[in-house]
């Protein structure tokens, strides 16, 4: 099977080729922890998520780097204003370290509830300050710095390819740039590898560097932190669509000049979700998070069912009425996988079975889900796909259904979108169980007022059950 990413660096939908077969190192940029994520921070991490598991369906070995930013992400972009952990920390009158350590915890743990993938490395940028100094040494030596008042900056007119990967204007950017940008700087488009402790200034974090006290710049964290766990070229490196004119377009400066070769042989974006139309911002009250969601009743499952229906190049829209149809959706797909338990073995000769166009188009619907996201990680292709087999299999007695094929449909789909729907049988209790099975016997002895009592109770619990000619069915309530 072919794999095709859209590729920035190529602006093309390109085969995907790893260095080594069935190997794949990817690198992740990871959050700065310092505020609780917004759930369009969070989108950024699923749709990274399904990317792992399309790779893992492919049968590949990945090896994944995420870093945590937990120094020198400056308020801007641009190497000016307030490092965003001490903003954080005089928000909360704590040290930056304890505000680091806090929402790196924050961050992890909702990886956990959101069911992600954890990558093989989370790296915290403050562990990894020599490699960033060894990196900031190469790089000087190379002779591509150059040292101003307040630190040590990259010069990006020694790298000719600056402009290429972001496609960027360096004239407009050189016209444009203001009065207040740092006059020392010898081009807006230079960038701080290393930054000075001002003097007279004691910082919570910050190290010696040739005798003087500083901190690294944003950038060079991913470059050394990819470098120590992936090498001098990465298969794969994602981001946000913000990181591809100064954050990513830097990351590569640094590798390729310090290193020699291309940093990474495919970059991946993800375009941004937005709310009710508009950014997700504190001050409009809409920077929703995943305590938001579930406090209003929703599950983080449904977050991902909601996401899954948009493309990661496309800019979705979350709005309460849109997660609403996600989670009927989700629900509903739920109830269709609980039909695996009510499928019999005894019913379901596989040898009599096997052949017959159910059970065949079932085991097809698995791999249609994972051609769909080889291209491109195409999840809505998915998702329509999984309601055209689901349909089908409503419309079905269940007695003509392939129980393996099916149970193998629901375990691809969870393995490639994470969706959990093999997860829906715990909820049942034993008692409900027991409840069910007394329920069928009432049916059977035709003792129709046990029947329906016992129905009515099963309802108190939440489980509907639906009598067709030949069985009867239970689903949870939606
Ligand atoms: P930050 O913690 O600000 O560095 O952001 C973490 C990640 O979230 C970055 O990769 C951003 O590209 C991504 N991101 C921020 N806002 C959004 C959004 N509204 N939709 C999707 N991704 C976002
Ligand atoms: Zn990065």
């Amino acid at each position: 099977m072919t794999l095709k990413f859209h590729n920035t660096l190529t602006g093309h939908l390109d085969e995907f080729i790893s260095q080594t077969p069935g190997q794949v190192s990817l690198y992740t940029c990871g959050p700065t922890v310092y505020d609780y994520p917004h759930i369009g921070n969070w989108a950024a991490y699923i749709y990274w998520d399904i990317l792992v598991r399309t790779l893992i369906a492919n049968d590949y070995n990945v090896t994944r780097v995420m870093n945590l930013t937990d120094v020198g992400h400056l308020v801007s972009d641009a190497d000016e204003g307030e490092d965003k952990l001490e903003k954080g920390a005089r928000r909360e009158g704590k040290t930056a370290w304890e505000v680091a350590k806090f929402y790196s915890n924050v961050f992890l743990e909702g990886m956990n509830r959101l069911g992600l993938i954890m990558p093989q490395y989370i790296t915290p940028a403050t562990e990894y300050i020599p490699q960033q100094i060894d990196m900031v040494r190469t790089l000087k030596a190379k002779g591509v710095t150059y040292q101003i008042d307040d630190g040590i900056y990259f010069d990006t007119s020694k790298f000719p390819r600056y402009a290429d990967f972001a496609h960027l204007d360096l004239d407009a950017l050189q016209a444009g740039a203001r009065v207040e940008f740092n006059p020392q700087k010898r081009n807006p488009s230079d960038f701080a590898l290393w930054k000075f402790t001002p003097n007279g200034e004691k910082r919570d974090m910050e190290w010696e560097f040739d005798g003087r006290m500083g901190f690294p710049g944003w950038h060079i964290e991913c470059s050394a932190m990819a470098l120590a766990h992936l090498g001098k070229t990465l298969d794969i490196h994602t981001g946000g669509i913000d990181h591809i004119p100064v954050h990513h377009t830097n990351e590569i400066a640094q590798s390729e000049t310090a290193n020699g070769v291309r940093f990474s042989n495919y970059w991946m974006h993800n375009n941004f979700l937005k709310v009710d139309g508009s950014k997700f911002s504190k001050s409009l009250g809409n920077g929703y998070t995943l305590d938001n969601l579930e406090a209003k009743g929703y599950s983080l499952l449904d977050f991902r069912m909601f996401l899954l229906q948009g493309h990661y190049k496309s800019e979705s829209n979350f709005t309460f009425d849109n997660l609403t149809s996600a989670r009927n959706r989700l629900n509903n797909w739920r109830n269709i996988a609980t039909l695996r338990h009510q499928i019999h073995d005894t019913l379901q000769d596989d040898n009599e079975k096997g052949n017959d166009d159910k059970s065949i188009s079932l085991y097809a619907t698995s791999q249609a889900i994972i051609e769909a996201v080889n291209n491109d990680l195409g999840t809505p292709e998915a998702l329509k796909i999984i309601d055209d087999a689901f349909s089908k299999i409503v419309n079905a007695k269940l007695t003509n259904i392939h129980r393996q094929a099916f149970v193998q449909l629901i375990e691809t789909i969870d393995a490639v979108l994470g969706l959990q729907l093999m997860n829906t049988t715990p909820d049942i209790s034993d008692d409900i169980k027991r409840i069910i099975l007394e329920r069928n016997q009432a049916r059977a002895d035709k003792d129709w007022s046990k029947s329906d009592k016992l129905r009515d109770q099963l309802l108190t619990e939440g489980i509907v059950i639906r009598d067709t000619n030949s069985e009867a069915i239970w689903e949870y309530k939606n």
